[in-house]
């Protein structure tokens, strides 16, 4: 006999806990093929077609990453006291639960991978990954050879050391006095990039997270996502 109870289905397709599978039967939000259920105790088939909230519950359960494009005045987090605009806002039509994988700040524009796999983001977001991001940004005053190669071997941040980074000068413009360096770093210290600069004089006018390993922005306008296809997660560990 195959049959179960509906709320360990649910439970067991990763939806949510038994105990929260019961109450969404209680409140109607369950349906065993197009029919509510709210009777705790029904067994079925788990075969059958059941939804939750109209979305059929092994939808519920497959993981997802996509690689999304953070406007600026986005909060990195999937709630937010201020009640300003956070990621999840941008996937409200998915029905997954979803969260970043590590942070931008909120004036920092750019590449988030978001994703509801926690097991993935556990590993994405281990220093031991040592996962290269290079970021764009845009400072005041050009920097001089001498705090490039700074930058490179490492200033001091939050009483650390940062680790040797890549660091380019993308262009300059003499006339405002401003220029946009390109930073390859691994470590996602807070404020890292805008701290770094700031070291070596230079205040960060805009950010911008262009390229997490090899997945960057391409195709993607600032609001915009790209689910990522199985391949280019797996090659992300
Ligand atoms: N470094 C920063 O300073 N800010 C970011 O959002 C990311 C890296």
């Amino acid at each position: 006999q195959t049959e179960q109870r509906l709320q360990k289905v649910i439970a067991n397709a990763g939806v949510t806990s038994r105990r929260k599978a019961e109450e969404l039967i209680k409140t109607g939000r369950v349906t065993v093929n197009g029919e509510i259920v709210r009777e705790l105790g029904t067994k079925v088939d788990p075969k059958v077609k059941i939804e939750v909230d109209g979305v059929p519950i092994d939808k519920h359960q497959k993981t997802v990453t996509y690689a999304f494009y953070k406007p600026r005045g986005v909060i990195s987090a999937v709630s937010d006291d201020k009640h300003r605009k956070v990621v999840t806002d941008y996937f409200a039509d998915k029905d997954l639960r979803l969260y970043p994988i590590g942070r931008l700040d909120y004036d920092t524009s750019g590449l988030l991978l978001v994703t509801n796999d926690g097991e993935l983001a556990n590993l994405l977001m281990h220093p031991k990954f040592r996962i290269d991001k290079t970021y764009y940004a845009k400072v005041e005053g050009i920097p001089n050879a001498q705090a490039l190669k700074k930058l490179r071997e490492g200033v001091s941040i939050h009483g650390r050391k940062t680790a040797p980074a890549k660091v380019w000068i993308e262009n300059r413009n003499q006339a405002k006095n401003t220029a946009l360096v390109g930073l390859t770093i691994h470590e996602g210290m807070n404020h890292q990039v805008k701290l770094m600069l700031r070291d070596v004089g230079h205040s960060v006018m805009k950010l911008k997270r262009e390229q997490v390993a090899f997945i960057d922005l391409s195709g993607l306008q600032p609001g915009e996502a790209r689910r990522l296809s199985n391949s280019e997660v797996e090659h992300l560990l």
